[in-house]
This record gives structure tokens, sequence and C-alpha cells, in this order.
């Protein structure tokens, strides 16, 4: 498999490369993004085999024999082995039955309770590895609205030739996600918190990937460049199988047959999760729709609704599912290039920069509704839905919750949906104790962890207590126009 760019090609970049190019060196032609050249099919026959299969199984099966991308078996095992670390070492990623029509797909069961991990595990130490075998050291940059940070943060901790530089929004996470993050310990890793929001730090992000100059810098002290971000298509590679996954455990539970539709929800931000939810669809996996999920940074929305990607006017809200405090999503640009193309990529993508955003015709928008659905809540209506699904056993984290807006709203037809679940609750404490009680007062994470867990027999992880007594580390809080000269300082 190789992969072509979103953009079209410079003639100075390859025009094609493989996984392991485009994971190495993730930016392509014109500030674009790789993606694969063709997406291979599977048939309902292919998904009925994979019944009973282990995760591994599957992942092995959709990434090597169908993917068929460029990493050695042996390197390619060790990094799905890493699957094992997750609670349940067979099952990492369960779906759990909530309602007849509703499943919670579980994505958060690994090392730093977030979603991230599912792809960030494996893909690290693929990263790594190719680091090593080629014998080049690598600058890792990730941009990180809470998750990512930790999650990469956990991957390349102490890899040889790998360096992490990771830029979170200061003040934009919660207390467990920055703690995860500034209470890590790796010689080999650099946080720094920015004065600004998730948008300033993926913008810095691309700008350092896209610099000419800032890479010279790096060739001088011998390093190359790449990002952890879901920019890097890496990252989407193993985000396409657990919605392969989820589909497989209700075969498995008999909660559907085999070609039955089912709808997937998506609480979205950078849009990678719902783009392997996309690509899985468009491999063969009976979809009937994805359904995108906001919070009041509702651009998604207005994008699948209208077909206008309008930033004019626009401001960042801070939520109380932060992860999704997003507005420039990364991911939509790949849906772009799927449906219409790189020319037309490159001139809606050159409008967002210039003009600050950009419109489908009638006809592409109608294209986009083909697969896509969107709609948004606020703090109050995620909150109440906390409260009202604890009623039915079931305690979610706030990201999670936005999805019962869409899950209530969005179905035209009467089909299981599964719901993603990307973080556990015990990143968002706060948030989830003023919704189950009701309550707008100030608890910090310590306290609103250990009264949920009291009040309502919840287990909190180890790895989770385990960051309020760690010693901080990292302590720069920066300017974002000093972000380059900080990444120097640290590489040098
Ligand atoms: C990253 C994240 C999201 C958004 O996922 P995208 O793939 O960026 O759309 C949603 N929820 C949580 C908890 C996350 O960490």
């Amino acid at each position: 498999m190789n992969f072509i760019e979103t953009r079209g090609n410079d003639n100075v970049k390859p025009k094609e490369v493989t996984f392991s190019q485009a994971i190495l060196s993730p930016s392509a032609s014109f500030g674009g993004l790789y993606v694969p050249k063709t997406l291979p099919q599977l048939s309902l026959q292919d998904i009925e085999k994979l019944k009973n299969k282990s995760y591994k199984e599957v992942t092995s099966f959709v990434l090597n024999d169908i993917f068929e991308i460029d990493i050695d078996k042996t390197t390619f095992n060790e990094a799905v082995s890493l699957y094992d670390k997750f609670d349940d070492s067979k099952n990492p990623a369960p779906v759990v039955k909530v309602r007849d029509d509703l499943f919670v797909s579980e994505l958060y069961h690994g090392p730093t309770r977030a979603f991230k991990d599912m792809a960030l595990q494996p893909f690290g130490y693929i990263l790594s590895s190719l680091a090593q075998k080629s014998n080049d050291k690598y600058l890792i940059l990730a941009a990180t609205s809470g998750d990512t940070g930790p999650a990469a943060l956990n991957t390349f901790k102490n890899k040889a030739n790998i360096q992490v530089g990771c830029l979170y929004p200061d003040g934009g996470t919660s207390d467990v996600q920055r703690l995860q993050m500034v209470t890590e310990d790796g010689a080999n890793l650099k946080v720094l918190g920015i004065k600004g929001n998730f948008d300033d730090a993926q913008n810095a992000l691309k700008n350092l990937l896209a610099s000419d100059s800032f890479k010279s810098q790096l060739e001088k002290l011998g390093l190359k460049l790449s990002a952890a971000n879901s920019v890097n298509f890496g990252r989407i590679i193993f985000q396409i199988v657990y919605h392969f996954w989820s589909y497989i455990e209700l075969l498995n539970k008999n909660e559907i047959s085999l070609g039955e539709k089912i709808y997937l929800i998506v609480p979205s931000g950078n849009f990678g999760n719902a783009l392997g939810a996309y690509y899985a669809k468009k491999m063969g996996l009976p979809i009937e729709k994805i359904l995108i999920a906001s919070n009041e940074n509702n651009i998604l929305t207005e994008w699948i609704n209208e077909g206008k990607y309008d930033l004019n006017g626009k401001h960042l809200i801070m939520t109380n599912s932060p992860a999704m405090d997003i507005l420039k999503s990364s991911n939509i640009e790949r849906i772009l290039f799927d449906k219409f193309g790189s020319s037309r990529t490159k001139e809606l993508m050159n409008d967002l920069n210039v003009k600050n955003g950009f419109t489908l015709s009638n006809e592409e928008l109608i294209e986009l509704q083909k697969d896509f659905g969107a709609t948004y809540c606020n703090n109050d209506y995620c909150k109440d839905t906390i409260k009202a699904y604890l009623e039915d056993a079931y305690l979610m984290d706030p990201h999670t919750a936005t999805c019962i807006k869409s899950y209530e709203t969005l179905k035209e037809k009467d089909l299981k949906v599964v719901v993603y679940s990307t973080a556990e609750w015990t990143k968002f404490s706060p948030t989830v104790l003023n919704a189950l009680n009701k309550d707008t007062d100030k608890y910090d994470d310590l306290q609103a962890l250990k009264m949920v867990q009291d009040k309502f027999n919840a287990k909190i992880p180890d790895v989770v207590n385990e960051v309020f007594t760690k010693p901080i580390t990292h302590t720069s809080v920066i300017e974002k126009e000093d972000i380059e000269k900080e990444m120097i300082k640290f590489i040098s």
C-alpha cells in the first residue's frame, strides 16, 4: 500500500511514499497530508472470518493482510502486543450494552485512560523501531488538547533515538491530564505549557513541521522531525481497526446479524477517530452513517449540516469536554481529498488559510451527508446526560456524554448504535461530580475523584492516583512565539 498527498505533488517530494515513509515524515507537498492511494476492500465473508478472533488478530488481518503496511512482522507483532498492557489483554476495547439499541465501545482502557492509547501505543513502538533501525534520531512533536500528550509521552518515554516535544494549552486541560504530562520524567521528554489554546499549539506544530529553517537547524544537530498528532497516518491506521472490532463484538454477542448496518457516534475534535470510521465504512464495514458529536465549539456540526467551514467571528470556547475544544480540525482535509480530489482540496484548504473559511457546493454537501450526520450539545446537556445515564448504571465521561445528543436526535432508522467512549471519567472528575450532585461547586480533581469513588462505588486506576504524588518535572509555561526557541534549546 502506498500513500499520496491531499494537495497534490510539488515535484520536489516523492509522488508516492510507503507507510513507513509517511509516518517518519508526515508533512506532504503544499502543507498537505498523506492518504492511502486506494482503500482495500473487505467482504462480508472476510468480516465473518474475524468473528471470535482476538483484537491482535483482527489488527494484524486489517493492517498486514489487507493494508499490507511495510513494517516487518516481528516489529509489528511487538507493537501490537502492547495491547497486553490494557485492562483486559484479550479485549482492549470492550463494547458494553447500555440499552437495547445502544452500545458503548470503551476505548480508554490503556495506560493513560483515553482513546489516544489505542493508536499511540503501537504507533510509538513502530516509529521508534524505524528510527533505531535506520540509525536516525528524531524529534517528535505533539500538540495536545489533553490526551495526546500523556499518551505520546508514555509511548516514547526513554526510547532510543527519540526526543519528544509536547505542547499543551496552559489552563485548557484537566488537572489529571496536566499532571500526567508534567510528572513524566524521561530524559528524552520536554513538556511545555503554552499561553494559548489547542489551535495555537497545533498551528505551531504544523508551522514547525513545514518550516525549512527549523528543519535545517535540526539537521545541524543530526535530528529529523516527525509528529505524534493525527496528521500522522500512523495514528489513523490503528484507529481504523477498532471500528471493525465494534462490529465484530456485536456479531459475537448476537446483537446483529452479518451485513446488518449500524450507526457509529464519534465525539470529535481533530476528526481522526471519525476518519478511521469513514475509512472502515469505505472498506466495506456495514455502517449506516457516522454521527459526529461536538460541544459548543460546533464548527463540525455547521460543516456537515450546512457545508460551510467558517472560522470568521468564531472564538474557541472552553467547555467541560476540553479534548474537543478545537476549531481547526486537521483530518477533514483527508475527507475532502477522498470525496473531491487533490486540486479541490488544495483550493478549499487555501480558502481556509486565506479567507479563514470555505464553503462546499450543494452537490458536495450532499456527498458529505451520505456518510455523516452531526449535532452538538452544551455543558448543561452534557452534565444532565451523565446523571441520567448513571441511573441506567452507566458512568460516562463528558466527551462520551456529548454523543447521547446525537443518539437521541439524529437516528433516522431503527438500527443498533455504537457510541465511542474516548476517556475514562477519572480524567474529568470535577465535571462528573458536578453532574451527579447537580451542583456547580468547584472541586479539585483529587477531591472529586474520592467523592465519586465513595458515593458511586466507582473504581480509580492506580495510574490516575499516582499522578498526584509523583514529583513535577516540567514547569515551563511559555508564550507561543517562543516555542521554536524552546524546542531548539531542548534538543541542543
Ligand atoms: C482526542 C479526543 C477526542 C477527539 O478525537 P479526534 O480524533 O481528535 O476527533 C475526543 N475525546 C477525547 C477524550 C479525546 O482525547
